[in-house]
């Protein structure tokens, strides 16, 4: 079974992130830019899915140059190979853009399942699986739980829903999107970041996969961020004095913060 698994750098969602004030795309030179968090899930049942069934599994990043750390880091935890596509032009591009760059790439490769996160940390649309199984003519199944393969032609999911969850099936071709319910992902050994450091990472510009720059990009894109503000600084928060009634005190505040 062949699997590319879709990989984005993004800023570390957990240290302070900023939009760029000249053209208000993300600030790629202010933090740590690591593996969108759900990707690291699309990985580990990739890997999972080759030691059951056996084939490759590739890494697929559209991405400035700096992506190659994050592709090396994807790469360590197991993986066999990975494709970047890089090029100036595709600064800034929306999903809609990504999505036809992304569906380029994977006309170049053998797969059988496609597997991302659900949504990614930055841009969060959650609308690129969607928009390439529509370019790409394949099934999506979404916000996997779980997933199991019958063979190489019949894939299911357990789609995780509010009130539980759904069984979705479909034969393959077909792309997957996890949620981190789905495994644990591996950490990789010293041997696997290592070995990660040989392993075949091939380059794609717009040019290579036929794709013009007119195409993608800020100026293409269908959406725009228009302005932006930082999150107002947290308020010191209440302070309630205990006089042997800080308990009902405390019901009183938070029924007021309707949390109660
Ligand atoms: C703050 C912010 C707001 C944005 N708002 C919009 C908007 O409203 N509309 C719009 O069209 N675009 C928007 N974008 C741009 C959009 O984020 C990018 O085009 C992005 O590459 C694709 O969208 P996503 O990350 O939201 O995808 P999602 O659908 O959220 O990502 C799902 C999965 O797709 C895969 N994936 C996504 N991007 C890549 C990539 N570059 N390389 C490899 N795999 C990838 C990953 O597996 C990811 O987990 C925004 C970007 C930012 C940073």
């Amino acid at each position: 079974m062949n699997i590319v698994v879709l990989v984005k750098q993004v800023p570390d969602s957990g240290l302070e992130r900023n939009l760029r004030q000249d053209d208000k795309t993300v600030d790629r030179d202010a933090g740590n830019l690591v593996i969108g968090e759900l990707d690291e899930y699309a990985i580990e049942e990739a890997l999972k899915l080759k030691e059951a069934h056996g084939g490759e599994v590739t890494v697929l990043t559209v991405g400035p140059e700096k992506a190659t750390e994050t592709i090396r880091k994807a790469l360590s935890m197991g993986p066999d190979k990975a494709v970047h596509v890089s090029d100036p032009a595709i600064h800034g591009s929306d999903t809609v853009a990504t999505s036809a760059i992304i569906a380029a790439a994977l006309g170049k490769l053998e797969y059988d399942l496609v597997i991302a996160g659900a949504e990614s940390t930055d841009g969060q649309t959650g609308a690129l699986p969607a928009m390439l199984s529509e370019r790409l003519g394949i099934a999506q199944l979404t916000g996997a739980r779980k997933l199991t393969v019958d063979g190489d032609k019949l894939t299911t999911i357990e789609r995780q829903t509010d009130d539980g969850y759904e069984v979705i099936e479909a034969t393959t071709p077909a792309i997957v999107s996890v949620w981190d319910t789905i495994n644990e992902p591996r950490y990789p050994s010293f041997k696997g970041i290592m070995q990660a450091k040989k392993k075949p990472v091939e380059t794609y510009s717009l040019s290579d996969l036929g794709v013009s720059a007119d195409q993608v990009g800020l100026d293409s894109a269908w959406s725009e961020v228009l302005e932006f503000s930082g999150r107002p600084p947290k308020g010191a928060g209440v302070k309630v004095p205990d006089e042997g009634d800080g308990g009902s005190k405390l019901v009183e505040f938070l029924a007021t913060q309707k949390i109660v």
